[in-house]
Parts: C-alpha cells; sequence; structure tokens
C-alpha cells in the first residue's frame, strides 16, 4: 500500500505525473459506453498491440467488454515502484484488469516494448494458452523503435520536399504561433517508415501466421490518420504520411497474405483526429482539433476513441460486419470529420486564429480538459486532495 496526493505536472504535450484514481474513472466510463452500446455477436480471442491508452485502449475495451473476447494487450508503460506512481496507460490497464475480474472475463496484458522479438514470444506463449486470435489490432505511436539487429530508428514530425511554415500552438504558453519546419532529409523519412510504417505489422502477423496463431477467418486491422488540407504539408505529405502510406500499402500485401493463410483479412481503418498523447505532439494538430471538437460538438457529431472503436465493431470489422471500403481500400472512419461543409467551415476559422481570439473561436477549454484528463485529472467526481493509491497490479 502506498497512498499519495498527486498533482498534475503537465508540461506542454507532456504530463510528468498521472492520477491513478482518475484515470481508473476513465476506463470506467468507456467500459459504460460499450455496455450501453447495444453490442451482438462474440469474439474468442483479440491481440491489441499498443492497448493501453487511445485507440488501442478503446479496441481492448470493445473487444473484452462488448464482444467477451478474452483480450490480449501489449503496452510500454511504468509499473509503479514502491511510492513511485506509474503512468497513465499503466492505470488505465489496472482498472480495466479489475473490471474484467468482477465480472469473469480474461483481460491479460504484457508490458514491454512491441517491437522486441521477446514480447512476440511471450505473446506467442500466450496465444498458446488462450487459443488462435481472431482479430489483432495493431494501434501503437511510438517515437522510436530498436529492430531486431540492435538499430535505434527514429520518428520524426517533418514536411517533405519543402519547409513548413504555417500555423502552429504553443501548449505551454497557450499561443498561436507561426511554425517553421525544417524539410525531412531522405534519412529521416526511412527513419519514420521503419517506426510507423507497417514493417512491424507485417511482422506480428507473419509470425502469428507461421506460428499457426490466427484462427480460421480472423482479421487484423491497423490505423490510420488523413486529416484535412490545414495539416496536409505537416501531416499527411510529410514524414508521418509517408509512414502512414507504407501501412496502407503493408495492408494490402497482409490481405493476401491473411486470405491465402487462414480466409482472413487485413485493413487499415482511417480514425478521425483525437485528443491523444500521441496527436497532442503534432504541430497545429492541437489547434486544429480545438476547432474541430467546437464544431462537432455543436453539430452533435463529436466521438471520442470509445466512440469510434464501437462503431468500426459494430460497421466494419466486428464478428457480423462486413467493411465498407474507400476506393483506396480503407475503412473510412473519418468520415464526420472529413464531411466537406465542414471542412470549409474550419477552413475559414483558420487563417483567422490569434492568441487573441483562438479561445472564443475553438472549444480549447474542451481540448485542454480532455488533454489532461488523459492523465486522470480534471476528472468529474474525483477528490485531489485525498491521497490515493499508487501501487495498483495488473492481476
Ligand atoms: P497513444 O499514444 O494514445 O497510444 C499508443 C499506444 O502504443 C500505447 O498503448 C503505448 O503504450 C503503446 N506503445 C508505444 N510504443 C510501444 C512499444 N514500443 N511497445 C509496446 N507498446 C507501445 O496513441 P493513439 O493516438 O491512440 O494512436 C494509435 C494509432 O492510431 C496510431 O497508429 C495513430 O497514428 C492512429 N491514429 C491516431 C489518431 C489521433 O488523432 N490520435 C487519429 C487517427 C489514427
Amino acid at each position: 500500500m502506498s497512498e499519495q496526493v498527486i498533482e498534475p505536472r503537465i508540461r506542454g504535450f507532456i504530463s510528468l505525473t498521472a492520477h491513478p484514481e482518475g484515470c481508473a474513472a476513465n476506463v470506467r466510463e468507456q467500459v459504460e459506453v460499450v455496455r450501453k452500446a447495444g453490442i451482438t455477436g462474440h469474439l474468442g480471442t483479440v491481440l491489441v498491440i499498443g492497448s493501453s491508452t487511445g485507440y488501442g485502449l478503446a479496441s481492448a475495451l470493445v473487444s473484452c467488454f462488448g464482444y467477451g473476447a478474452q483480450t490480449l494487450g501489449v503496452c510500454f508503460e511504468k509499473e509503479p515502484e514502491e511510492s513511485k506512481p506509474g503512468t497513465a496507460g499503466w492505470y488505465n490497464l489496472a482498472e480495466a484488469h479489475r473490471l474484467a475480474r468482477l465480472d469473469g472475463r480474461t483481460f491479460e496484458t504484457i508490458n514491454g516494448d512491441a517491437f522486441s522479438s521477446e514480447v512476440k514470444q511471450q505473446v506467442v506463449d500466450a496465444l498458446r494458452r488462450l487459443g488462435p486470435a481472431d482479430l489483432v489490432i495493431y494501434s501503437l505511436a511510438s517515437p522510436r523503435r530498436k529492430d531486431a539487429a540492435g538499430t535505434i530508428w527514429n520518428s520524426t514530425l517533418k514536411p517533405i520536399g519543402k519547409p513548413y511554415t504555417g500555423k502552429g500552438f504553443d501548449l505551454r504558453n497557450d499561443a498561436v504561433t507561426e511554425a517553421s519546419i525544417e524539410a525531412a532529409n531522405d534519412e529521416e523519412i526511412a527513419s519514420t517508415v521503419k517506426v510507423m510504417g507497417g514493417e512491424d505489422w507485417a511482422d506480428w502477423v507473419d509470425l502469428l501466421l507461421r506460428e499457426g496463431l490466427l484462427a480460421q477467418g480472423a482479421r487484423t486491422v491497423a490505423y490510420s490518420y488523413i486529416g484535412p488540407e490545414l495539416t496536409a504539408e505537416i501531416y499527411r505529405d510529410g514524414t508521418i504520411g509517408h509512414a502512414k502510406e507504407h501501412l496502407e500499402a503493408t495492408g494490402h500485401a497482409l490481405d493476401a497474405r491473411m486470405g491465402a493463410a487462414v480466409d482472413g483479412d487485413a485493413w487499415v481503418s482511417v480514425n478521425k483526429a483525437v485528443v491523444t498523447q500521441a496527436s497532442a505532439a503534432i504541430p497545429a494538430v492541437p489547434l486544429y482539433l480545438s476547432v474541430l471538437m467546437k464544431l462537432m460538438k455543436e453539430r452533435g457529431t463529436h466521438e471520442g476513441p470509445i466512440e469510434q472503436v464501437v462503431r468500426m465493431f459494430r460497421d466494419h470489422t466486428g464478428p457480423v460486419a462486413t467493411p465498407t471500403l474507400d476506393d483506396k481500400g480503407r475503412i473510412r472512419l473519418d468520415d464526420l470529420e472529413m464531411q466537406p461543409d465542414l471542412q470549409a467551415e474550419i477552413a475559414g476559422i483558420w487563417d483567422g486564429l490569434t492568441t487573441e481570439n483562438f479561445r472564443a473561436q475553438s472549444d480549447y477549454e474542451g481540448y485542454q480538459r480532455t488533454f489532461h484528463q488523459l492523465f486522470g485529472f480534471e476528472v468529474p467526481g474525483i477528490d485531489y486532495a485525498a491521497p490515493t493509491e499508487v501501487n495498483r497490479p495488473l492481476v
């Protein structure tokens, strides 16, 4: 037992602390969304790679609490040590494990580097025990990858071909800025593809196929993003977009291999922009998201990761769904974000955004609150003055 009062220490897009009970309350709320979604159908075993926060956590919760799947997650989180608190993802999973146990469901986690062969082997061993996977979700967002030869690759967020100058946002000072970012060199482009492209997803799928650990008719899904013209130079046409194109091309190759081997499928799902640790680090995205959130809330179309993933399973990848694909073979959960009239409205607001007016023109308050909630802060009903147990195990 180690109870402490945990204070927020947020620096720009990094939070140095996480509140265990706030994170637990977030997970309970997501599980409630799943329970109320009227889900029908059952999945046997689901593997989620990147299962502790954001889209991966939502995927694991929908699998376990919606489709009754034995859910195995892989993540890279800091475990609490004696009196030293762990990371938000750890506390999210501690609560997910607890809720699953209460319900007699199976939710297991392997905490370690998903790129490594050691962790891949641990997953193989776990699936031998649980049974072959019916669904594998690939939801890693990582700044770096150490490959099998020990080489470290770093992911960068840079434009390609020419420098980027455009709107930025300084989360430390809440200021709209003019950002200017040098174009990436070839090495940076290749390195970003190594980290966030499809190579590791393919390594996972090929390994599980070789080991006979994908069930007949199994499906695998990886997550991608496209986004608007406003962020294209820095996102879709930049280093990360290049990696996403590689991921999407990998999806087609995997689809053929999955089809031949187990009559299965591989898809990429293009999801909407949501507030996560990964998206906060992308220049201009927090500002774009703040405007997007205001307008989507006004239209009644606002969704977070859990609503997106409920919809993905229901309409596209769940056991009783057949996906609708775009002309490039992708699932489009970003359909509501990309509605042309909505995007035209955002574009009309964008150029006029300044440090003085952005709060009125956007839902920055909502963005900030959601960002702080990722780490368990500003969650309604939590007494932040009270000590909370930091030593929460994943059992
Ligand atoms: P996130 O930062 O919330 O989650 C990343 C997950 O990956 C965490 O569970 C983390 O523990 C895990 N992880 C990171 N490095 C790891 C490693 N080496 N080994 C094991 N686990 C590791 O990210 P997110 O925003 O949910 O993004 C997930 C995917 O969804 C990414 O592919 C991202 O591009 C995509 N996506 C995100 C958005 C968005 O707006 N956030 C939109 C569309 C698509």
